[in-house]
C-alpha cells in the first residue's frame, strides 16, 4: 500500500441516505447535492459520479476552485452553483462554463453584469437574501436598488434562483428565529415577483430545514451532510425516533454512513511496566504492555486531542490510543489482542466485526462537530467506492 491510511465509501450506504431524503420531496423540488469541504471529506471527485448514477444531476459548492474540480468529473447535462466565493478574474471562467453563482453585494453583482455583457453570453446567478442569519445576503434596504440594477441589464442577467440560508436549523435553540427568516424570506420574494422578477428556483433548505420544516422546500432544496448519512444534530436524529414511536415503528436510524478510514499496523513492541510510552511522560505503562504503531496523525487529519483519549477497532476489538498523537503516527495498546502483527487491518472511522468508531463519538470525545472533523480529512487520502 503507497498510502498509510485509506477511505472507503460504501455506495449503498449513499444510495439509501439520497433515497430517504429525496422522500422528503413531495412537491417534485430540485434535489443539489452540496459538495463543498470537499464533499464534507468524502471526496468530490469520488462522490459526484457516484452521485450523478443515483440520478442527482445539481451540485453546489462553496468556492470556484471546487467548481473547476467539480468540473473536471461532472457530466455535461448537470449543473454547479457557488455559494460562496468567486473572485472577480473567475466570473468569466463561470459564465463561460455555465456555473451559476450566487450574489449578495452590489460589487460582484457589477462584475457579474459586465462581465456577461463583454463575452455576450448571460450571467446565471443566484441572488441571496438577507433574513436574519447576518452573514451574507441583500437586505431590505437594499431591494430598490437591486431592482433598479437588475432591469438595467436584464439582458445580462439569468436571475436563475432566489435563496436565503438559515441560521441553524439543527437546533431548538433556533427555532424562532428560523421561523422569522422564513417569513422574511416569503415576504422578500413576493415582493420581488411583484417587480417582475421571477426566477426558476426558490432555494432556502439545507438537511435539517428538509427535515424539519417541509414549507422550506420550495423549488430546489441544498442537501449536504445528510447524503454522507450523518444528522445535522442529535436533537433531530432523536425527533426522528421519537416520531417513528408515535407511528409505532421501531425506531431505526434512516441514514447510514458512507464513510470508513482505516489504516494498517506498522510495527508490534514490547514494553515492561513502568515505562513512558512515545513523546513526554503523557503515559506510563502499568502493566506488561505490547503497543502497535499505525502510520496516522494530526498531520493526516486524527487529531491531537485524541491523545490518550480515542480508539480504533482491531481484530474486531475496541483498543486504545496511548500517548500523544504525532505528526505521522499514533501509538496504541494492544495487549489484549491476540497475536497482533504488522499488516493488520486497523479501523479509524466505521466497523470491524461487531463494532463500530463512530465519527460522532469521535466527536463527542473532541468536541468538535461531525463536519468539522470531516472536512480537515486530508484530500491526498485514497478514495474508494465499495458496495
Ligand atoms: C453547507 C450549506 C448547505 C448544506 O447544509 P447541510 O447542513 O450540510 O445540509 C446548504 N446551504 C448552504 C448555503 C450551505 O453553506
Amino acid at each position: 500500500m503507497l498510502h498509510t491510511s485509506y477511505i472507503e465509501l460504501s455506495e449503498q450506504a449513499f444510495k439509501n441516505n439520497i433515497k430517504y431524503m429525496r422522500e422528503h420531496l413531495t412537491n417534485g423540488a430540485r434535489y443539489s447535492m452540496v459538495i463543498k469541504g470537499n464533499a464534507y471529506g468524502h471526496g468530490i471527485e469520488t462522490m459526484i459520479p457516484l452521485a450523478e448514477k443515483y440520478g442527482v444531476d445539481h451540485f453546489s459548492v462553496f468556492s470556484v476552485s471546487e467548481a473547476m474540480r467539480a468540473k473536471t468529473v461532472v457530466s455535461p447535462q448537470c449543473d454547479i452553483m457557488i455559494m460562496g466565493w468567486i473572485d472577480k478574474p473567475e466570473i468569466e471562467w463561470a459564465i463561460l462554463n455555465d456555473v451559476s453563482f450566487y450574489v449578495f453585494t452590489f460589487d460582484r453583482l457589477t462584475a457579474a453584469c459586465k462581465t456577461a455583457r463583454r463575452l455576450k453570453k448571460k450571467a446565471r446567478i443566484h441572488l441571496e437574501l438577507e433574513t436574519g442569519m447576518h452573514r451574507t445576503g441583500f437586505s431590505e434596504n437594499e431591494l430598490e436598488r437591486l431592482i433598479r440594477h437588475i432591469r438595467r441589464y436584464r439582458n445580462n442577467l439569468e436571475i436563475e434562483g432566489i435563496c436565503t440560508h438559515y441560521a441553524g436549523a439543527e437546533s431548538i435553540n433556533n427555532y424562532n428565529r428560523i421561523r422569522q427568516q422564513i417569513k422574511v424570506f416569503n415576504v422578500t420574494a413576493r415582493r420581488l415577483s411583484g417587480e417582475g422578477i421571477l426566477p426558476r428556483y426558490r432555494h432556502t433548505a439545507c438537511s435539517a430545514a428538509v427535515l424539519r420544516y417541509p414549507e422550506t422546500i420550495m423549488d430546489l432544496v441544498r442537501v449536504g451532510i445528510a447524503n454522507y448519512g450523518f444528522w445535522p444534530s442529535d436533537e433531530l436524529r432523536m425527533n426522528h425516533f421519537i416520531d417513528s414511536e408515535k407511528k409505532g415503528v421501531p425506531p431505526m436510524d434512516p441514514l447510514d454512513r458512507v464513510l470508513s478510514w482505516k489504516s494498517t499496523v506498522m510495527s508490534v513492541n514490547f514494553v515492561g511496566a513502568g515505562e513512558y510510552i512515545s513523546y513526554g511522560t503523557t503515559y506510563l505503562t502499568n502493566r506488561d504492555t505490547t503497543i502497535a504503531t499505525v502510520p496516522v496523525g494530526y498531520g493526516y487529519g486524527y487529531t491531537r486531542t485524541l491523545s490518550n483519549m480515542g480508539h480504533v477497532l482491531l481484530h474486531g476489538k475496541r483498543v486504545r490510543v496511548v500517548g500523544s498523537v504525532n505528526m505521522n503516527m499514533l501509538v496504541i495498546d494492544v495487549s489484549d489482542v491476540k497475536k497482533p502483527k504488522i499488516g493488520d487491518e486497523v479501523v479509524l472511522i466505521g466497523s470491524q466485526g461487531d463494532l463500530k468508531i463512530s465519527v460522532s463519538s469521535f466527536g463527542d470525545m473532541t468536541n468538535s462537530l461531525n463536519y468539522e472533523l470531516l472536512t480537515r480529512l486530508p484530500s491526498h487520502i485514497p478514495r474508494e467506492v465499495v458496495d
